[in-house]
């Protein structure tokens, strides 16, 4: 059996985290390391490594997902715009292998990013 990352740690309460949102599909929690003043990952519950790794079958939670961005935008009231990222692999810097949206605001973003 593979080691579980940190994300799939965090849906366990195996590790502590700052969770913002949950329902029965996704999780989205503060991230420890935060590069805008609201930092959050967005993840499946499901196991899916990366980008790479969502099949057809995923369509249904991915969009999910970004209905619960939606809500979560709302909710904190980010009304002057934030920046969704996924790293997909070794070249975009992903470190953790479980696939997550990064939701970056409070603060303005260049572009095109690093
Ligand atoms: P990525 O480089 O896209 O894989 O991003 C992984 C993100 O997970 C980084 O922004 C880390 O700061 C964040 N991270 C790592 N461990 C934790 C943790 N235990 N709780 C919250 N965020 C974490």
């Amino acid at each position: 059996m593979t080691e579980k990352t940190i994300f799939r740690k965090i849906i366990d309460r195996e590790i502590p985290a700052k969770i913002v949102y949950e329902d029965d599909l996704c999780l989205a929690f503060e991230d420890i390391n935060p590069r805008a003043p609201t930092h959050l990952i967005v993840i499946p519950k499901k196991e899916i490594r990366s980008v790479d790794d969502v099949t057809e079958q995923d369509e249904a939670l991915v969009g999910h997902l970004f209905v619960a961005m939606g809500k979560i935008a709302a909710e904190r009231g980010l009304s002057g715009g934030y920046r969704v990222v996924t790293n997909c692999g070794r070249d975009a810097g992903q470190e953790v292998m479980h696939l997550h949206f990064h939701m970056l605001a409070g603060r303005s973003f260049t572009w095109p990013p690093g």
